[in-house]
């Protein structure tokens, strides 16, 4: 065995019930005594319950998905002009994108305080978009330095959304089992996230105030996004990028309709990942412990659905072939992904 496994610098507390608190704490912990708070939609009213009692100079309210670079100079110019000494990021991966955005510019230390599964508060790699183009990166001074997660203010977060963020979360998971760095460790988070995903979900559409299966689905954001910051991206997230990018399709959605067209590509090629997820979905196989899981959740199904035009798949296609990962497990062609592109498009299961 020889592998070289980085383990990111950051305290996490999972506390339901106790952000308001915990976060206290952190922010403390910090030596905090300008609070900059970024939440923006449904985070603002979050944000405002668990950062009571803070020494907040300004709420940023103006987050918008994928970090436009208007948007992301406009929160840098507000941290300026307000002398910001922290970041208190409350929602999901938009509101925390915006605030990494910020910090990569000016250091400030950022507190998340995630409400979704998109799990970007793992991670050190950040993303600004301009022309319809999105750039990413990794940096370490965008990585939180502390996360509190709060799995009842998830409560809110509407049935369809957590379905689509959760299948996000696992796609992290699945990709994480051979994307360019995926190591041993990678692939022990990356199954228990999926063993808790894939029980915890089920419980959240039966009832989403049942703060157990929030909790599972949370914690298994978190081991998700954890594994994917260690192990990079592999070929499910370049194709969702390009989709992302090129249509403006729904970021966590794209990743539910996409995965199990990319996990069939590539488990017969992996058979240790197959076994490994086999293993976590308690299936015979991966693909049919995803299918099953999927049918149980409702999940979204086709690119169509969201907007995709049917042109847009040869594009879509090539540009994937363009950005596959190197030593993905099978030989990404173009008329392999042309397929997989299309099959997604319809909606129909994977080929
Ligand atoms: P989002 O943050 O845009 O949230 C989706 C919607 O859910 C918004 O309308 C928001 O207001 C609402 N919402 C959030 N929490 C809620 C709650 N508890 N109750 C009710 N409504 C709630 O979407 P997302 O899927 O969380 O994040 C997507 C963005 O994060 C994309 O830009 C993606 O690229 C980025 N991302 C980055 C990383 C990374 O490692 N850098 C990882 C994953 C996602």
């Amino acid at each position: 065995m020889r592998f070289v496994h980085d383990t990111l610098p950051q305290r996490v507390r999972f506390a339901s019930g106790a952000a308001t608190e915990e976060l206290a704490a952190e922010v403390a912990e910090l030596g905090a005594r300008r609070v900059m708070v970024v939440a923006g939609g449904s985070g603002r009213e979050i944000a405002d319950r668990v950062t009571a009692g803070l020494p907040v100079v300004h709420r940023h309210t103006d987050v918008v998905m994928h970090v436009p670079v208007d948007v992301a100079r406009r929160a840098r110019d507000a941290a300026t002009e307000w002398h910001a000494d922290t970041l208190v990021c409350v929602g999901g991966g938009s509101a925390t994108g915006l605030a990494k955005a910020v910090a990569l510019t000016t250091g400030l230390p950022i507190v998340a305080v995630p409400t979704t599964y998109a799990g970007s508060e793992a991670t050190a790699v950040w993303g600004l978009t301009e022309d319809a183009r999105k750039t990413t990166g990794t940096d370490p001074r965008v990585l939180p330095r502390a996360i509190v997660y709060d799995a009842t203010l998830t409560r809110s977060l509407p049935v369809g959304l957590s379905v689509a963020s959760g299948l996000n979360a696992l796609a992290h998971c699945v990709d994480s089992m051979w994307a360019p760095h995926s190591d041993p460790v990678d692939r022990a988070l990356a199954a228990e996230g999926v063993r808790a995903l894939s029980g915890g979900l089920p419980l959240v559409v039966k009832d989403p105030h049942a703060l157990d299966g929030r909790e599972r689905t949370l914690y298994g954001a978190y081991l998700a996004a954890v594994a994917f910051a260690s192990a990079g991206s592999g070929l499910h997230h370049k194709v969702c990028h390009v989709l992302g990018g090129m249509f403006g399709l729904p970021h966590a959605q794209t990743h539910a309709v996409v995965l199990p067209h990319v996990l069939a590509f590539n488990a017969p090629y992996s058979p240790d990942a197959e076994r490994l997820l086999a293993s976590a979905f308690g299936a015979p196989t991966a693909g049919e412990g995803l299918a099953r899981l999927r049918a149980a959740l409702d999940a979204p199904r086709s690119l169509r659905s969201l907007g995709m035009p049917q042109e847009g798949v040869a594009a879509a296609a090539e540009a994937v072939v363009a950005a596959a990962p190197p030593g993905n497990p099978r030989p990404v062609t173009l008329a392999s992904i042309t397929e997989l592109v299309q099959t997604a498009w319809e909606g129909n299961p994977p080929r």
